[in-house]
This record gives C-alpha cells, structure tokens and sequence, in this order.
C-alpha cells in the first residue's frame, strides 16, 4: 500500500522532465557565458561547434535541419560569423549555383577552445562515479535515437544506426561491440554520436541492431 508521499507524487516521466529542464537551465547559463566570452550568441557557438565536427563544407539548410532552427536564423548567424572571419562561404562542390560554408583558420583555432558541454555542467557530471557517466551516455544514446526514431532531430552519426555496428557481438563485458569498418571491439564508453566514418544502416539492420543493443540495456 502507498503511503501519502508516495500517493501524491508525481509520474516519474514528468520528474524527469522537470529535472531535465533544470539541466537546461544550466546548459543555456553556460552556453551564454562560454560562447560570450567570443563574442557569440548560443547559436553562433553552436554553428561553430557543428561546422568544426565536420571535415567538408555544409549548405545552410543542412545546417539548420542538425540546429533544428529555421533557415532565415542560421543565415543571419552565418552573416555574423563571416564578418567576424570565422565562417567562409563558397559555391557548393557539387552544386555551382549552391552556396557551402566552413570554418575559416581563425574559426578552426576558436572551435578548439569552445566547450560544447560548458563548465557547470562539466563540473557537476564530472562528480558522477566512471561507471554511471558511461550508463548515463549509453541512456542518452538511447533517448537521442528516440527522438530520431519519431523525427524530432535529425539523424546523427551515431554507432546505433550505423551500418558497421554489431552491438554486443563479444561476451567481454568491457568491450562487447564490434566496429566492422576497422574491425574492434569496443566498450559502451566509446560508443559514437557523430563518427565521421558513419554509413547509414538499412531499416532492416538499424532495426535488428537497436533491438540487441537495447535488450542488453534491458537487461
Ligand atoms: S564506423 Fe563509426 S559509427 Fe560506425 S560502428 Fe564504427 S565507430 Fe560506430
């Protein structure tokens, strides 16, 4: 039988929310302070973020469908950023008529210097045992190909959908998975969420993959 806390207490989907959107709270505090220090709003930070994690230069839409913002915001911060020397703007290569954009050299060596995840936030999962840092990325993993799965953010380049994954195909409990690209084995730490060598798996594979990987999770 519940008692009163217990009766009156809210779903726990609802508590995670809320908890999350505390981190949120700190993530945009953090966001602001450690991309102001350059002179950048979060968004421009984020544009950088992004354009530094790839190796080719990206159309404007590519880039507002991984922000999820719209089309007329990220042209505005790419206008910032090229007057500012970070981003520069060239035709598309496959596409003349398609204009592409990267970082400049400047942009590269401020990229280095930004911290995606911010210093508060930093600090406080940094005080989590090693162990539930790595079950709290692979639970992230999780919920992150979720919000893929019902189309909420677009497809990252992550291990789970990716062609050349064989999750827990190995009875190491440190390294269960296996990287048929370069063909190792590896730990649930070392799972990809943007891994440039990335392939799309079918449906079929990316299903039957995401369920063993999951049942494992399941337990
Ligand atoms: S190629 Fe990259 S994303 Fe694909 S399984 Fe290997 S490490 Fe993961």
């Amino acid at each position: 039988m519940k008692n009163s806390l217990e009766q009156s207490d809210l779903p726990l989907v609802q508590k995670l929310g809320h908890a999350m959107s505390r981190i949120q709270v700190a993530m945009r505090a953090d966001s602001w302070e450690s991309f102001g220090v350059s002179g950048l709003n979060p968004t421009q930070g984020q544009i950088l973020m992004f354009l530094g994690r790839r190796s080719v230069a990206l159309r404007l839409n590519e880039v507002a469908d991984e922000l999820a913002v719209s089309a007329p915001t990220v042209s505005d911060s790419i206008g910032t950023l090229v007057e500012k020397g970070l981003v520069k703007k060239n035709k598309a290569q496959d596409d003349g008529r398609a204009i592409a954009v990267s970082l400049t050299t400047t942009g590269k060596k401020l990229v280095k210097n930004l911290d995606s995840l911010g210093e508060s936030l930093g600090a406080a999962m940094s005080q989590l045992p090693h162990i539930e840092q790595i079950q709290l990325y692979k639970t992230l993993t999780r919920v992150v190909r979720e919000l893929q799965s019902a189309g909420k953010i677009p497809m990252a380049r992550m291990c789970v959908t990716c062609q050349y994954f064989r999750p827990n195909a190995h009875g190491d409990a440190e390294r269960p998975h296996h990287c048929a690209l370069v063909d190792a084995a590896f730990g649930d730490r070392t799972l990809q969420v943007d891994c440039a060598e990335h392939e799309p798996a079918d449906e079929y594979l990316a299903l039957q993959n995401w369920e063993t990987f999951a049942s494992a999770v399941r337990g």
